[in-house]
């Protein structure tokens, strides 16, 4: 995923299970049963005193670190937002390294027990998406466990080998279940969209390296397994200020650029377009009759067009072209280095995207039909300032508007 994308404010759906999609259901309950089945039927010994105490320690250890990197408001975002944010699986990789894995498995669900009970009165945490969670880390733990195992490993912890090729099991089932679980939420969207961005995944891998690190830790200086408590604590909020960084000056809503930081950028280009003489097109974009959607559908599939619009403008420009929400409906292009023929054509092009979209709300109801008209003006033609370019794809907004929607003018 890419910046843009990772910026974009895209809920999991926080909907019931009731009104999701119809492969959703079946999919949890899939899971939720080879969770509670693993345990029974791959063979294990029972867990030693010692192992007991290495999951009491890790158990310990795990509190302390959810507790001091999340408040309530974090944790809510740990269990309703984006499930690659998370450095719990440091705790259960570590146990499925050093403990049977039934174990690891309770400790999947006192972990998240806690959370639940911390966070069960925050809007948007939901039970079915806690017992998930537990449930998918228990089938991962069994899939790495068993490739461990194929290593022969005996007491103690695993090999180097045994504990990379676990490491990478761990990673891709845990990835791919939780892809597969998205895709069903959002069927129109392709799979490889839910793989999280790079330094998601990278948040990730260091997270498997330090629990391959607590596992060592367990065998070795079972007590020394807190000092992990604080890098991941720092990891965690390093993370979060990445996040923070990438969303400001991003509308969050759309995850487009606001008005703002679109205007910052388009006086930017405006003065090197004028320094070094060249053109540079800015659009206006305003989606037709667009409170008939409202009115029709409800403002939560209204938002939901709004995202899908942003998405389609943003697949008709280059990387190097801004898009910002103007406000409402009304959308702005920046498109440096391009004269008014080039602008004219890109306009064309989102015009086209746009009357192709279809729009699938929470409840199921598809919306299409959908329209934008857009205005046009290149600088120098139209002014050197933003205000003045702004102005005057303004004016050619109305004139599409009034010359029946649904169409670019230029502003003369
Ligand atoms: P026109 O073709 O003349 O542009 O018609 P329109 O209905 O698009 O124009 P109008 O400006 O009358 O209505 C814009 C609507 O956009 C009204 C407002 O409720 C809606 N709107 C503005 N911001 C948001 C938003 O963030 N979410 C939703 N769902 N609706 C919004
Ligand atoms: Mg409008
Ligand atoms: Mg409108």
């Amino acid at each position: 995923m890419d910046q843009q994308g990772e910026a974009a404010a895209r809920p999991v759906p926080a909907d019931g299970l009731r009104t999701a999609p119809p492969g959703v259901l079946p999919y949890y309950l899939a899971v939720e049963a080879a969770a509670v089945v693993l345990p029974f039927v791959v063979p294990s010994t029972a867990p030693t005193p010692q192992e007991w105490l290495y999951l009491a320690i890790l158990l310990g250890s795990a509190l302390v670190q959810t507790e001091l990197s999340a408040t309530a408001e974090r944790m809510q975002r740990f269990l309703a937002g984006n499930p690659h944010v998370s450095v719990t699986s440091v705790w259960f990789f570590g146990a499925t390294l050093a403990t049977p894995p039934a174990l690891a498995a309770v400790l999947a669900a006192l972990i998240y027990g806690h959370l639940w009970l911390r966070t069960a009165s925050v809007p948007g945490a939901r039970l079915y998406r806690v017992t998930c969670s537990v449930a998918t880390y228990v089938v991962t733990i069994f899939a790495a466990r068993a490739v461990a195992d194929l290593f022969g490993t005996g007491a103690g912890a695993p090999g180097v080998a045994a504990t990379i090729a676990a490491g990478v099991t761990f990673f891709l089932v845990n990835t791919l279940l939780v892809m597969v679980g998205h895709k069903l939420h959002e069927p129109a969207r392709p799979l490889l969209s839910f793989a999280g961005s790079v330094p998601e995944n990278v948040l990730d891998a260091a997270t498997l390296c330090l629990g391959a690190t607590a596992a060592v830790l367990l065998a070795a200086r079972p007590w020394l397994v807190p000092l992990l408590v604080l890098p991941l604590v720092l990891l965690r909020r390093g993370e979060l200020g990445r996040r923070l960084e990438l969303q400001s000056g991003r509308d969050p809503k759309t995850g487009l650029l606001t008005i703002a930081e679109w205007r910052t950028r388009a006086e930017a280009e405006l003065s090197r377009a004028a320094r070094a003489g060249g053109d540079c097109g800015i659009l206006m974009l305003d989606l037709d009759h667009f409170k008939r959607v409202n009115d029709t559908h409800g403002h939560l599939a209204g938002d939901d067009v709004l995202r899908a619009v942003a998405e389609a403008v943003q697949g008709e420009v280059r990387i190097y072209d801004s898009v910002g929400r103007f406000g409402g409906e009304e959308f702005v292009v920046l498109l440096p280095g391009i004269g008014r023929v080039h602008s004219v054509a890109v306009a064309e092009r989102i015009r086209d995207a746009v009357t192709e979209l279809t729009v699938v709300a929470a409840d199921g109801a598809r919306i299409d039909g959908l329209s934008v008209s857009v205005g046009v003006a290149v600088h120098p033609d139209a002014g050197d300032g933003v205000d003045q370019v702004l102005g005057a794809a303004d004016k050619a907004v109305y004139e599409a508007k009034n010359s029946g929607r649904d169409r670019v003018c230029v502003s003369r």
